[in-house]
């Protein structure tokens, strides 16, 4: 957890649910999910989490004459979490629908063709819902889970995408903006989440052992003579160092932005390609769907059942296979990260 000025930086969704917790001075009857379209994924560095929550709040006191920022709660591409206005006021997020509300604003563009949702924030944007549902005893429809989209800029009358409106939280949000998107593809994931909460979730069905399908991720060997080369949270010389990589190890990229290569298929974790060298050889790593029939999949500490439990995965997240060891699958090209083979199929 990191505070600066009013805002407080949640690196997990255990800290959220703590703060939740907290008393709040007013009666929660809604929450929107919104997108804030700028700043978009092509301004998020990884760590400049407090400079994208200080402009905000700039252009929403300065430009649009609010008393705050607009916002309750702020999501990351990293899937962190930021509390912005208090939560014991109302948002200033959807005119006719702020009273009772928590406004959360999920840092992307979520138009179609625009940025592509990380995994991380996925999760995290889905846990989240879920976490507020449980708190204050929501009904998972669509009069207490609401998108911009559906109100009237002029009026701040509800028609439902009819009038002028904005496509907020995008046409691509979770399979779109529409009332029917959000019943079909985003409250099934919230309800799952809460069941998941609540121990209830239906244990998944074993499928059978996966001959999964392959994708080539590049890959590429540590060439430091010797030094460690830091892993970094963003594609930044001066971004937070997370750990080291020894000289020799193999990395797989996932992703290039600038001389910075992502070492991993869904964290920030960075390192600088001066200090790789290609492989001997271009290899192909498995790929596979988490598939639970809506459960979550557990992510432990080694190929055992009983091993340390270090997060989850949500039906449906792709993972890339980088050893086997019976029917255990390890998920990570560096850490110890493994699930269950039973529960993945084929992409
Ligand atoms: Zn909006």
């Amino acid at each position: 957890m990191k505070t600066q000025g009013q805002f407080t930086l949640f690196e997990t969704l255990d800290e959220f649910a703590q703060f939740i917790q907290k008393p709040v001075q007013r009666q929660i009857k809604l929450i929107q999910n919104h997108h804030t379209a700028e700043p978009s994924y092509n301004d998020f560095n990884g760590q400049n989490h407090f400079q994208q929550l200080k402009g905000m709040k700039s252009f929403h006191v300065n430009e649009r004459k609010f008393s705050d920022i607009a916002q309750n709660l702020t999501t990351f591409p990293d899937g962190t979490i930021a509390i912005c206005r208090p939560m014991d006021q109302n948002p200033a997020g959807i005119k006719g629908a702020n009273t009772g509300a928590i406004c959360i604003e999920h840092v992307g563009n979520f138009d179609n063709g625009k940025d592509k949702m990380t995994a991380a924030q996925r999760e995290c944007i889905i846990r989240m819902n879920a976490l507020l549902a449980r708190r204050f005893k929501l009904k998972l429809d669509t009069n207490a889970f609401v998108y911009h989209h559906w109100y009237d800029l002029d009026s701040g009358t509800r028609k439902n995408g009819a009038g002028n409106t904005k496509t907020c939280p995008g046409t691509n949000f979770f399979g779109g903006n529409t009332v029917a998107a959000c019943q079909a593809s985003f409250l099934p994931l919230i309800q799952a989440a809460v069941a998941a909460l609540d121990g209830t979730a239906p244990a998944p069905a074993p499928v059978a052992v996966p001959t999964p399908g392959t994708v080539s991720i590049p890959i590429a060997v540590v060439a430091t003579q010797g030094a460690a080369l830091s892993i970094r949270r963003g594609p930044d010389a001066n971004a937070d160092k997370l750990g080291e990589l020894a000289d020799g190890s193999v990395v797989h990229i996932h992703e290039a932005n600038g001389i910075w290569r992502r070492i991993d298929p869904v964290a920030q974790k960075w390192v600088s390609s001066k200090y790789l060298a290609p492989a001997p050889q271009a290899v192909s790593i498995p790929i596979a769907v988490v598939s639970t029939q809506g459960g979550a999949l557990s992510i432990r500490r080694g190929p055992d059942a009983n091993a340390d439990k270090l997060g989850e995965l949500a039906d449906g997240s792709i993972v890339h296979i980088h050893e086997a060891n019976g029917i255990w699958r390890r998920i990570d090209p560096v850490e110890q990260k493994w699930v269950s083979g039973k529960f993945l199929a084929p992409r």
